[in-house]
């Protein structure tokens, strides 16, 4: 059963409850570039309470790095070591889960965010933002030379996609043994301020169709993203909530955490799919409207 907060004293028990808030990004604190109202406010509250602040995202454009800009753009405080993204979740599953040997390498289909966090992993990569992948020439198969190197494949959003991308990390997915196929997140749709548009899972999907095989993946709500937040955050997942705004990220991977969940409608998931004659099997514990809603 899911609590519909709307009182002052909800809130503010929700404040005593929990120690560890864990946030979305796109669609809670904002909305493609429009922030949220309240937001602001919000996480000033829950500084001044000595809360445990993380922000968990599935967006992989861009590295922890570059995302901290958009914070300070927005004028939201954060700090980079507050940051998890996918892109960061993929690198450190490259490098610590499945340990590719230093020598092998990872194809990329993604941009430069996907590659600076393979960089900073010290993880060789190619494909990516190369010139010579994003081209308009049609893929000639016989001129490809298969680098034997290659350990595997990693897929983000990549909004420069093309027949050359897939047709090498196809390559490679069928012809290096032990290639492994990795997805920074699978979400199906990616929300701008315009609306939305294919999102990671949709890039990768051509991959799965062609291979009939699925790819691991590194973002919410798989458990590698929360292993990523282990490893840097202690925290208590009895007293940790996760905040987000779609049913089938947010808040499964909270849920499949041990995490308090809160789900928010200002984003992808709408009053329909959670009260609407057939909602959806995932159920938050809480629901708000907004997280601005949190200023009390
Ligand atoms: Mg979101």
């Amino acid at each position: 059963m899911t609590v519909r907060l709307s009182t002052a004293e909800a809130y503010g028990r929700l404040f005593d409850d929990y120690d560890t808030w864990l946030f979305d990004c796109d669609g809670v604190l904002w909305r493609g570039d429009h922030l949220i109202e309240g937001v602001v406010e919000v996480l000033d509250l829950l500084r001044r309470r000595n809360k445990k602040i993380v922000f968990v995202t599935n967006n992989a454009t861009k590295s922890r790095k570059s995302y901290k800009s958009k914070f300070d753009q927005l004028g939201v405080q954060a700090h980079v070591d507050e940051i998890y993204g996918s892109a960061y979740a993929a690198a450190v599953y490259i490098s610590s889960v499945i340990k590719l040997p230093k020598h092998k390498k990872v194809y990329v289909i993604g941009m430069s965010g996907l590659e600076e966090e393979l960089n900073e992993e010290g993880i060789l990569h190619l494909g990516g933002t190369d010139s010579a992948d994003n081209t308009l020439e049609p893929f000639d198969l016989s001129q490809f030379e298969l680098d034997p190197d290659v350990g595997a494949v990693v897929a983000g959003l990549d909004t420069s996609i093309n027949y050359t991308k897939l047709s090498k990390a196809f390559q490679y997915l069928t012809r290096n043994p032990g290639c492994h196929f990795i997805a920074t997140n699978e979400d199906s749709t990616y929300p701008t301020s315009a609306g939305l548009l294919p999102g990671a899972g949709a890039i990768g999907a051509p991959l799965r169709y062609a291979l009939g095989r699925d790819p691991i993946s590194t973002g919410k709500p798989s458990s590698t993203m929360l292993d990523c937040v282990r490893a840097k955050v202690h925290f208590d997942p009895r007293r940790t909530i996760m905040v987000g705004d779609r049913l089938n990220t947010d808040i499964l991977f909270g849920q499949q955490g041990g995490l308090a969940t809160l789900l928010v409608l200002t984003g992808i998931t709408s009053e329909e799919e959670i009260s609407g004659p057939e909602p959806s099997p995932i159920v938050p514990d809480f629901v708000t409207q907004s997280l601005g809603d949190l200023r009390v």
